[in-house]
């Protein structure tokens, strides 16, 4: 398989090469040349595999023979291996129409977790293949920074620098950073805001001569083993759900931020998995709900609330889509993005309006109204959501009609925002390696924000 770029300018790269380039080099954004089709004959044959039988059989799809079978069999098996549920990710009916797909059941009770267990050991793969050194920089408002720490400590041939705000990430989200004890991690904590971290390391990753010498690696959102890795439990869930329920009509319901999570369900749908609608939810961070129901494509005013790894205005995947949606011209999505640079904004004609609203519904869920759902669905079935999970179940509500079924994708554990929680009253327990992370040391470093001290830390530690 090769990937190409969405803005056409990169020859097409084998799959290492893909993960090894993140953002591709011309601008745009790393996409398989040709999506694989999957008959119902495989579907059917697909049904009752396990989660790492199921992600073998995917994976290979997209990397053919570019990583020998049993090699890559190892890599997913052992990044699956590190969940605590047997399942991977269990599907949960709350009621008729209504289940929730946990995906936070590997290390950091985060849903990023189950691309980047699998992104860190392919970055160990590819290091011992190619006798080559993997440094990982990365900026984190909370989840990704403890979820790529976890995917690489320990491993050999790499090293991982994960910049966050200082004490602007939920205190549950800086123990997890921040008690690993790894001689191949390094936290640097920095005076400032989530956006000084990003805007520190795309400046050092623009510094090519730095970047070279330094053998620096991305791990955001844009990498496509990430969109590949969570195409997976698209196709388990559904397989879940039909076993008992054939005719089942499914919606996936998706709280979204960078887009990445609900490309992932696009791409699956493209694949030939029959997901009846893919609803898109945001919170008061609305610019993708204002892209579906007007066709704009436009940042508004950052608002802050209580799903911050949500709190997005540009969503760094939604390139991908534009992609497909104008039938994979990438000049086209090139003017767009240009237009997207210089105007602020991006408008789409009426007949593409008419596309995006064919593949996606869309629903802004406001501050109060996330709690609410909170607070509902733990009075009336005894579930407890994280208010990330709470924006897609309150957007299933809105938007499913009688008779579907909708998945709505929980993407972490309601104890990694206890602050808000509490705010309704209700007290949870935390998991018992939650709670240990309160009794154990600290590592970072307390940087200020200027590019020189944060180059003279890399050096140090690379
Ligand atoms: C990252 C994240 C999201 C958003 O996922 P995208 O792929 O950026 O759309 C949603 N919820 C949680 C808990 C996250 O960590």
């Amino acid at each position: 398989m090769e990937y190409i770029s969405t803005r056409g300018k990169v020859e097409p790269l084998g799959f290492i090469d893909a993960i090894l380039m993140g953002l591709a080099n011309d601008g745009g954004l790393l996409v398989p040349k040709t999506i694989p089709q999957l008959s119902a004959d495989t579907l059917q044959k697909w049904q009752k595999l396990s989660y790492p039988e199921l992600a073998l059989e995917i994976f290979t799809l997209f990397i053919e023979n570019e990583i020998p079978r049993a090699e890559l069999k190892q890599l997913v098996d052992d990044s699956y291996a590190t969940f605590r549920d047997e399942a991977v990710t269990p599907v949960k009916r709350l009621n008729d129409g209504t289940y929730v797909l946990e995906l936070f059941h590997g290390p950091t009770f985060a849903f990023k977790d189950i691309a980047l267990q699998f992104l860190g050991n392919l970055y160990a793969y590819v290091s011992r293949k190619t006798n080559s050194i993997i440094h990982i920089l990365g900026a984190t408002s909370g989840d990704t920074g403890a979820s790529a720490i976890e995917g690489v400590r320990g491993k050999e041939g790499i090293r991982i620098c994960i910049l966050h705000p200082h004490q602007k990430v939920s205190r549950v989200q800086e123990l997890q950073m921040t008690t690993v004890d790894s001689e191949n991690v390094l936290n640097l904590s920095v005076d400032g805001t989530f956006d000084d971290c990003q805007r520190i390391i795309k400046e050092l990753f623009a510094d090519v001569e730095f970047k070279h010498r330094y053998h620096l690696r991305a791990i955001n959102s844009i990498n496509i083993a990430r969109i590949l890795a969570q195409t997976v439990y698209y196709f388990y869930a559904y397989f879940q759900i039909t076993a008992n329920d054939p005719g089942a009509k499914i919606n996936f319901s998706v709280p979204t931020g960078n887009f990445g999570d609900i490309f992932a369900g696009y791409l699956a749908q493209k694949m030939g998995l029959p997901i009846h609608k893919l609803i898109l939810a945001t919170n008061e961070n609305n610019i993708l709900e204002r892209f579906v129901k007007e066709g704009v494509y436009q940042p508004g005013a950052f608002r802050g609330t209580y799903s911050p790894s949500m709190d997005i205005q540009v969503a760094s995947n939604f390139e991908r889509y534009l992609f497909y949606l104008y039938g994979e011209d990438a000049e086209a999505v090139t003017a767009l993005m240009a237009q997207f640079k210089a105007e602020g904004r991006i408008v789409i004609p009426a007949d593409k309006l008419q596309a995006v609203q064919a593949d996606f519904a869309a629903y802004g869920v406001q501050n109060e109204e996330c709690l609410d759902t909170i607070s509902s669905y733990y009075k009336e079935y005894g579930y407890l959501l994280d208010p990330h999970t709470a924006c897609g179940v309150a957007a299933a509500d809105r938007i499913a009609a009688d008779g579907e079924v909708t998945v709505a994708l929980s993407t972490a554990h309601p104890a990694k925002f206890d602050e808000s929680i509490r705010l309704r009253g209700i007290e949870q327990t935390y998991p018992q390696q939650i709670q240990a992370l309160f009794d154990k040391p600290q590592f970072q470093t307390v940087v200020g924000g200027s590019n020189d001290e944060i180059k003279d830390q890399l050096v140090k530690f690379f």
